[in-house]
């Protein structure tokens, strides 16, 4: 079944400036931006700018542009909060995808954990 993409979702309206956003970095297909209820000391959302709702869905259908800008954006954001390991202790992706995955927004975002020690992820 195809997808199909909800464009009242809260990061609709945040690329399209309606609400506001923390921007930590901005590239021609990516955004990245301060989660507001963060879960982590430093807590990042990444998302396309593209109408994806999951990473399978990106994966599937994005343009070879759009992956490779939004795979190096989540490399930048990680070196911009300096966690690499070259200036940092590390850091944790996650995404969640569907009802089994807890997704809340329905637009592919990737979360970016760091500033700590994050512990064991359980699930
Ligand atoms: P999910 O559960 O879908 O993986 O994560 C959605 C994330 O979006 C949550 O961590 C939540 O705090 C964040 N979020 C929800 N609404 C907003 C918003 O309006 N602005 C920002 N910056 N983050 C949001």
């Amino acid at each position: 079944m195809p997808y199909s993409y909800d464009d009242q979702n809260i990061f609709a309206k945040i690329l399209r400036g309606e609400i506001p956003n923390k921007t930590v970095l901005e590239t021609e297909h990516s955004l990245a931006f301060e989660d507001i209820n963060p879960q982590a000391p430093q807590h990042v959302l990444v998302i396309p700018k593209g109408h994806y709702v999951t990473y399978d869905h990106f994966a599937a259908e994005a343009t070879d542009a759009e992956i490779v800008d939004y795979t190096r954006a989540i490399g930048a954001v990680c070196r911009k909060l300096g966690v690499t390991l070259e200036d940092g202790t590390g850091y944790r992706l996650l995404t969640n995808a569907g009802p089994d995955g807890h997704q809340e927004v329905p637009h592919l975002h990737i979360h970016v954990f760091a500033g700590g020690f994050l512990g064991r992820m359980i699930k």
